[in-house]
């Protein structure tokens, strides 16, 4: 395959960008560690169907997120929730408790993959977004506010595993690079991302 340009989109996000969203997380397969590697927070339907804004355009989008512990938290416990579409497996939702006082509320670069979501017999898309920090603890149920700011790349069919998580490996590259320039950086600082 030919070699992916160092960063996405022009020097200032255009139309539509940016676009926010303020949800939670929720369990979703448990794909994203298990096959990849790759931790995605999966978020509810209707906030995915909230981002219409972004197109129909389905793959990589770039931009910023940033996870908060849910504002009812101190009076949600810690909870073993089933994952999506199972009953024998689960997750521990802990509102974002377990993050450390640093990640809370911290914005950092993201990736979001928009598909076809397997779960809708492939006739809804949904959203899952990796964000580029290494977490010590998951954060299910955990406030999560992202802003995408461009797209990367459509959806490709590979072949082999390792070739989908190098090119996964290049599009954090691409994000992270993306994000470096002014006009994208400064949203970094976003009234949106503070605590409220
Ligand atoms: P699921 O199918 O339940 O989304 P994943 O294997 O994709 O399972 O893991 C996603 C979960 O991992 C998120 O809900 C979150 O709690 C946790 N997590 C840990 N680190 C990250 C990260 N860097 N980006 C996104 N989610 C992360
Ligand atoms: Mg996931």
């Amino acid at each position: 395959m030919a070699p992916r340009a160092p960063t996405a989109g022009p020097e200032t996000p255009v139309k539509p960008y940016p676009v926010t969203c303020d949800t939670s997380v929720i369990p979703g397969f448990g794909r994203g560690s298990a096959d990849l590697g790759i931790p995605t927070a999966n978020i509810p339907q209707q906030a995915f169907d909230s981002l219409e804004a972004i197109g129909s355009e389905t793959g990589v989008y770039f931009g910023w997120a940033a996870v908060y512990s849910s504002s009812t938290a101190s009076d949600q416990a810690e909870a073993v929730v089933p994952r999506l579409g199972s009953s024998d497996t689960t997750v521990l939702q802990s509102f974002g408790n377990r993050l450390s006082a640093d990640e809370v509320g911290k914005v950092f670069p993201m990736v979001m993959s928009v598909g076809w979501n397997p779960f809708y017999g492939n006739e809804k898309k949904s959203a899952e977004i990796h964000i580029i920090h290494k977490f010590a603890h998951s954060f299910y149920g955990a406030r999560i506010k992202f802003m995408v700011l461009g797209y990367v790349r459509p959806e490709l069919n590979y072949t082999t595993k390792e070739a989908l998580i190098e090119d996964i490996h290049t599009d954090i590259l691409v994000a992270e690079k993306s994000l470096e320039r002014e006009e994208y950086a400064k949203y970094k600082h976003d009234a949106f991302f503070k605590i409220d």
